[in-house]
């Protein structure tokens, strides 16, 4: 068996460990006699699996008791007409900080039911900023403020919160579990799985309790926050092997000294690179030194033409899935918490090497 260093932006890598463990639990999951892909979810094994995850991520996260944890399908595309139908009735105002291409497709989407105050926009900058809040036009009578975290394409990061009264919502997709955060700073939390917790497939929305009340009353079911917090996220059939696999990364983060220790390998990880690619007039990294992403971290060459040459060598050497997003060109190594710091010391000593023959 070969396995690669992966740096997919999504969906991305996953623990060996836990992809081993995957590989021996599935003709007999628990002693059932059955994959955990042919149990009902209504049965004791899976029902524990579920009231485990939610206790061990909220121990992970810390996640005050006044919020519900909700696993879902649609991804965090879905969040991102349910945050503006949950929280917003038709003609309200709510506020988005665009920092990038996730954050105007959340804009947009929230556009078809609200009326959306773009009370900061990177745009001009090409997305390699966050606008000092000092700059943003926020409205007064906003229902929420939106921001996107980590912006995953531009690699653009938030490391400060915003201020204010309003219900914070944060698109976290690519930057959860990737360090502590505070989540009584939050009004809603949402994230795909498929970067830091598990396969594609299942999505982690976390919502402050006050909100859990629908803004208005012709929401399908399945569209409502409050129909996953009534009835412990099995509304309906849930991605139960996605939600297994879940389980299985937040045990492991609990078990490997929880976020703390996971934020200090993540950022020893982003740093070694930026320093990398700083350190060379080769290799450029556009983002503003404040917002950089710990997570993905975009680089050009300064002589594309060497693009491809640069992909072929570094998937021969293992090193996979480096493309930069084709709204951003050059390269783009997601370094999500399943990347192994030596598939980044790999990284260095293969661009150093391909600088060597190529500068
Ligand atoms: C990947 C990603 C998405 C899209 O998630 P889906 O689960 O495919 O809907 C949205 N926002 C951010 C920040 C992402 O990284």
């Amino acid at each position: 068996m070969t396995r690669v260093y992966n740096f997919s932006a999504g969906p991305a890598a996953l623990p060996i460990d836990v992809l081993e463990t995957i590989r021996a639990d599935i003709p007999d999951w628990q002693g059932t006699g059955m994959s955990v892909m042919e149990v009902s979810h209504r049965g004791k094994e899976f029902v524990e699996l579920a009231a485990r995850c939610e206790s061990n991520l909220r121990e992970l996260l810390a996640v005050p008791d006044n919020y519900s944890v909700l696993w879902m399908q649609g991804g965090a595309t879905l969040q991102m007409a349910m945050a503006p139908l949950n929280l917003a009735a038709r003609g309200d105002t709510v506020d988005y900080v665009q920092t990038g291409s996730w954050g105007k497709k959340a804009a947009g989407e929230a556009r078809k039911f609200c009326t959306v105050n773009l009370a900061a926009d990177a745009a001009d900058t090409n997305f390699t900023t966050i606008p000092d809040p000092s700059t943003w036009q926020r409205s007064d009578d906003a229902v929420y403020l939106h921001m996107t975290s980590n912006e995953t394409i531009a690699g653009v990061e938030f490391h400060f919160l915003p201020d204010g009264d309003v219900p914070l919502v944060a698109d976290m997709s690519s930057t959860i579990l990737s360090r502590p955060i505070d989540v009584s700073r939050f009004g809603v939390i949402y994230a795909g799985a498929q970067k830091n917790i598990g396969p594609a497939g299942i999505t982690l929305v976390i919502v402050r309790n006050d909100l859990l009340e629908p803004a208005r009353e012709d929401l399908p079911h399945l569209m409502m926050w409050k129909s996953y917090a009534e009835s412990d996220s099995m509304t309906n059939t849930p991605p139960t092997f996605a939600w297994y696999v879940a389980d299985l990364v937040i045990q492991r983060l609990l078990s490997n000294g929880g976020l703390e220790a996971m934020a200090e390998i993540n950022r020893r990880k982003s740093s070694k690179l930026y320093a990398a690619i700083d350190a060379s007039d080769f290799y450029n990294n556009p983002v503003s030194e404040d917002c950089r992403s710990w997570m993905n971290v975009p680089f050009v060459l300064a002589d594309s033409s060497l693009d491809a040459l640069f992909l072929e060598e570094a998937h021969a050497a293992g090193l996979t899935n480096l493309k930069g997003h084709r709204s951003v060109g050059g390269m783009r190594a997601s370094i999500y918490n399943a990347v192994p710091e030596e598939a980044v010391d790999a990284l260095i000593e293969f661009m150093a090497a391909f600088e060597g023959k190529n500068g």
